[in-house]
């Protein structure tokens, strides 16, 4: 976690024994420090031991000095000044763990000390002493050949850490050294991630072997392309490994490290690991796409398709697991050094039977795939040689039909009818009577969207003499669909519209995309779970079809005082709490009921630091909160950068199977009168909410009124 020229004075060992040596035991009362453990690239962890209440605990107890080393300072100012920087940014990493606390699957610090340290009566710098949870490693279990290469086994694992890693990500923490080595195993069976690499302005982007290949290639702004879904790509890559007998993609077969790696970051199609059921396989290879959009966007999301996964399945996949002893002959192509011990090694993976039968049935994809190629192949031909015929240059043909041939092979193979069809209705958007004859290449020439959804077409050709400075992205009906400046198009109500891209540069140039909105897709639930709320009577409360409003324009009384969130809304927030517990993430109330006098003296607070113009766009008005009704509460944070987090994805798409709506959606700022906000629940009841979701409505929309300060 620290520069190492910091180190080369005096080792880690020598340091930590002189700072141990200044404290005084036991620590924070009761512990006491017993043998080393082990050595980070910074720190030494040792065993600590406590009595209490008769029974000896361990954990593990971290030092960690902060030294200028053999650096070389103007003045001692100079060298205060750097050692005082140093450790401004180690403790940074306690106040970010601070904010995981809650979570399970991180490995947080328990206690913390830290002082100056002394050597030879002058200061030299400082060190942290950190207790933590005493835990195993995940590389060192590699290493002693203890660790469990069942598909079970890596997605718990996954799962574990995918947690831990999502909740890093909620709170715009990055961990920056996504690797085995930062993985660990508690006593009760639960992984944790840990190892942060997060002390402030570290620009570390994690070892070579799992770096995502848009952080390769930017080299020395290999910082700037660092990002979550990079991180997704590095957890992706740890998974593959473990369902590959500890062998990175290409790695193995006679080839070096070096040249797997040269062979990913070009963005070769990995192939799927050779363990995994094809589930599982399409989750690591999904999170593993060279192409961040194809990607993961979140570490919640690749653990959503896990635990759908999982859940979907009534016993482990594949055939029970069988353990036995490792084959020289069957390894001898391939470098197993990691694995290989002096003795013979007891090794867990799938039966013959299944591999021979995942064989099969790789070659059988293989097969419908290089049939589907060729079909399109002959499909793109006959449309390019119809075009060509007509006289016509370049089309956006070519590219696309490829495009989806290698993105999508593994899950279309198993439907040869619909990449034909796909193809087959391609011309349509070739009508002679709309002129598409532009220089203009997209990655696809039509898209399906759900109500609410967005999805951006990617340009891979331009125009000569244009680029993606000059794009001018328009709607046709923009009652269907919405379109930003970028191309991200954004599905309003069922039905169908045209998306063009014109060339601002030269308006002869354009490009039509067909884009079929769908009604949204709603999971399965039964709404009667969550009735609506109860009518309270109560004089200066307004009922709408039933339906208790309170927004800009209709109050609720200052006298109006349910004291907390009201029961049902309560008891059902518990229930959608602990689905997404399961789902792997963690949810909360950080705001519930408010009191007329509470808004009061929040609203003031915004107009004096804001004004009441801003003020009025993201805080209601005393009297006009929904937060007084009892009904409504913010999600984790209230604050923009919940937005897009795993667990405002996860919200959005689940809260209406407990009664909730998001109440301010992002696309009806101007009908709701408030910003877009992702974290505020209103509870409505189960019909309801269904109705509003599937509608893509806000609620001011379904009772016909509107939201305005009548001054
Ligand atoms: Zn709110």
């Amino acid at each position: 976690m620290i520069q190492e020229e910091q180190r080369e004075m005096m080792n880690n060992n020598e340091l930590t024994d002189q700072i141990l040596s200044t404290v005084r035991q036991p620590l924070w009362g009761i512990w006491y420090v017993r043998e080393k453990l082990g050595e980070g690239s910074s720190s030494v962890v040792f065993r600590g031991e406590a009595v209490r209440r008769n029974k000896t605990e361990y954990s593990a107890v971290k030092v960690e000095p902060i030294t200028a080393g053999d650096m070389t300072f103007r003045d001692e100012s100079q060298k205060a000044a750097y050692l005082d920087e140093q450790f401004g940014k180690v403790s940074h990493e306690s106040t970010l763990l601070y904010e995981l606390k809650d979570c399970p699957n991180v490995v947080n610090y328990k206690d913390e000390y830290y002082s100056d340290l002394v050597i030879g009566g002058k200061k030299e710098g400082y060190f942290f002493i950190r207790r933590m949870e005493l835990l195993t490693g995940v590389q060192d279990m590699i290493n002693s050949q203890k660790f469990t290469y069942t598909e079970e086994n890596v997605r718990k694992l996954a799962a574990g850490i995918g947690a831990g890693l999502s909740a890093a990500h909620a709170k715009g923490i990055l961990h920056r050294d996504i690797a085995p080595e930062n993985f660990y195993l508690s006593g009760e069976g639960k992984y944790k991630l840990g190892g942060f690499n997060t002390w402030e302005g570290s620009d570390y982007v994690g070892p070579e072997d799992y770096m995502a290949p848009e952080v390769y290639r930017a080299k020395g702004n290999a910082a700037e392309k660092y990002t979550p879904q990079a991180e997704v790509f590095s957890f992706g890559m740890c998974l593959y490994q473990l369902m590959n007998h500890g062998l990175l993609p290409f790695e193995g077969n006679n080839t070096t490290r070096e040249a797997a790696i040269d062979r990913r970051m070009l963005g070769a199609q990995l192939p799927p690991p050779c363990d995994a059921s094809k589930e599982f396989a399409d989750i690591i290879l999904k999170a593993c796409s060279p192409e961040p959009s194809a990607r993961y966007s979140t570490a919640g999301q690749l653990l959503a398709d896990l635990n759908a996964l999982n859940r979907a399945e009534l016993a482990p996949a594949g055939d029970e697991p069988t353990v036995y002893l490792k084959n020289p002959d069957q390894l001898a192509s391939q470098d197993y050094d990691d694995l290989d011990g002096g003795e013979d090694v007891a090794y867990t993976r799938p039966t013959r039977k299944s591999r021979q039968n995942r064989n099969l049935m790789i070659l059988i994809i293989i097969a419908l795939i290089a049939l589907i190629a060729v079909m399109i192949l002959g499909i793109t031909l006959a449309l390019k040689n119809n075009k060509s015929s007509d006289g016509s240059s370049d089309t956006a043909q070519v590219p696309a039909a490829s495009e989806e041939t290698s993105a999508t092979e593994a899950q279309e193979a198993t439907e040869p009818n619909t990449v034909t069809e796909e193809v087959s209705t391609e011309p349509t958007t070739e009508k002679p009577t709309e002129p598409n004859e532009s220089d203009f290449v997209l990655d696809k020439t039509s898209i399906t969207i759900e109500v609410g959804q967005s999805e951006m077409p990617m340009v891979i050709g331009y125009p000569e003499g244009t680029s993606d400075a000059d794009e001018l992205w328009t709607s046709e009906d923009e009652s269907i669909a919405t379109v930003d400046g970028i191309g991200n198009i954004y599905g309003v109500a069922p039905g169908q519209c045209d998306i063009v891209l014109t060339s601002a540069a030269d308006s002869s140039q354009f490009v039509k995309i067909r884009v079929t909105v769908k009604e949204k897709e709603l999971n399965e639930f039964d709404p009667s779970e969550s009735p609506a709320p109860e009518k309270v009577d109560y004089p200066g409360l307004t009922y709408i079809d039933g339906i208790l409003v309170a927004n800009k324009t209709y109050s609720v009384p200052r006298d109006y005082d349910p004291g907390d969130i009201l029961p049902i809304a309560q008891e059902r927030f518990n229930a959608l709490q602990q689905a997404a517990a399961e789902d792997g993430l963690s949810l909360w109330i950080c705001s519930g009921y408010r009191s007329y006098d509470y808004q009061a003296s929040l609203y003031n607070n915004y107009v004096a630091s804001d004004g009441q113009a801003n003020a009025d766009t993201y805080s209601a008005r005393p009297g006009h909160s929904e937060h007084q009704t009892g009904l409504a509460m913010d999600i984790n944070m209230a604050d923009s950068a919940f937005a897009g987090t795993p667990e405002a994805i996860w919200l959005a798409e689940h809260c209406y199977e407990y009664g909730f709506i998001i109440r301010y959606p992002a696309d009806k700022v101007d009908i709701t009168g408030y910003k877009y906000e992702p974290w505020h629940l209103r509870y409505v009841g189960g019909e309801l909410a269904k109705e509003l979701t599937e509608k893509g409505i806000c609620l001011e929309e379904y009772l016909g009124i509107d939201s305005k300060y009548s001054e």
